[in-house]
């Protein structure tokens, strides 16, 4: 069973689900009982709508309501700020190696959708970072869903791991290795440009390995058997909010990931070595053999 309850929790943890535009439906009733009571008691409905509007702006303008979070909120809230701390706390010490100073991303929770450096992003595209505001989104239903398919240590591992892969992502993009691809995109015809992605990707998941083999010891998450299973799930479960989506909003998480294999054998590798020597390695390595 993960250990996680009681630790240290990061401070570049934002939560916006208290804002969400889940209250637009309660805002927009409150909002027509304000106007009505505003008519019988005569104040200028102008005056009103500055102040209704003041407490938006988390939505895309939308009217928003700020509610109370759930215990089971409250919960994925400690444990994200709790593993986001302790990739802090790994990349901090662990980048010194290769000469890299470790400048932690911040983390954004949100619901249905969320404004960002990369556009208005829906739950749909699945947990993701932007490079443009160096932000880990991720909407914790999706959290829900691996707990409601995996269960237990399994889906706390799995949840672990979603995040140490976008935290990926921001080491990748200290490291240059986000610029190096996303040149690639502008000069590759599609296909080529996806193997590329596919690199990034697996490269990705051995900093989420690398990151594992340090958490291993502080919180010995990992049980035998679970890895694959865990990883697996959560690819599967972004793969199909992918499907679902209506919006032109892309990030990394929309292009090519590589099979399960590829991306369980890379993880594997992270946790076994915790060797950040390696990461020139899966851009080097011949495709067919990654
Ligand atoms: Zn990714």
């Amino acid at each position: 069973m993960m250990r996680w309850r009681g630790g240290e929790q990061s401070g570049n943890l934002e939560d916006r689900r208290r804002m969400s535009p889940r209250g637009v439906a309660v805002g927009g009733g409150a909002m027509l009982l304000i106007m009505v009571l505003a008519l019988v008691f005569g104040i200028d409905p102008q005056q009103l709508n500055q102040v209704i509007d003041q407490g938006g702006g988390a939505g895309g303008g939308a009217a928003v309501e700020e509610r109370e979070l759930t215990p089971e909120e409250i919960e994925q809230r400690d444990f994200t700020a709790t593993v986001l701390r302790f990739t802090e706390r790994v990349w901090d010490e662990q980048l010194p190696s290769i000469g890299r100073r470790y400048d932690p991303p911040k983390m954004v929770l949100f619901s249905q959708q969320v404004r960002t450096g990369c556009g208005v992003a829906p739950s749909a595209v699945g947990p993701f970072y932007c490079p443009m505001d160096r932000t880990v989104y991720l909407d914790p239903t999706f959290f829900e869903e691996l707990q409601q398919k995996l269960g237990g240590s399994k889906a706390e591992f799995s949840q672990a791991y979603v995040i140490a892969h976008e935290v990926g992502h921001h080491v990748q993009n200290l490291l240059g290795y986000s610029d190096l691809v996303n040149q690639k995109r502008q000069t590759l015809p599609a296909e080529e440009f996806n193997k590329w992605s596919v690199r990034l990707e697996l490269q990705a998941d051995y900093l989420a390995g690398v990151w594992a083999h340090y958490g291993q010891r502080e919180f010995n998450f990992i049980e035998p058997g679970d890895v694959e299973s865990a990883i697996t799930s959560a690819n599967a479960i972004g793969d199909d909010r992918l499907q679902k989506r209506s919006t032109g909003f892309t990030s990394p998480e929309n292009y090519t990931h590589g099979t399960s294999e590829q991306r369980v054998r890379w993880f594997t590798e992270g946790l076994k070595t915790g060797d950040l020597g390696r990461l020139e390695e899966i851009f080097r390595v011949p495709y067919e053999r990654l």
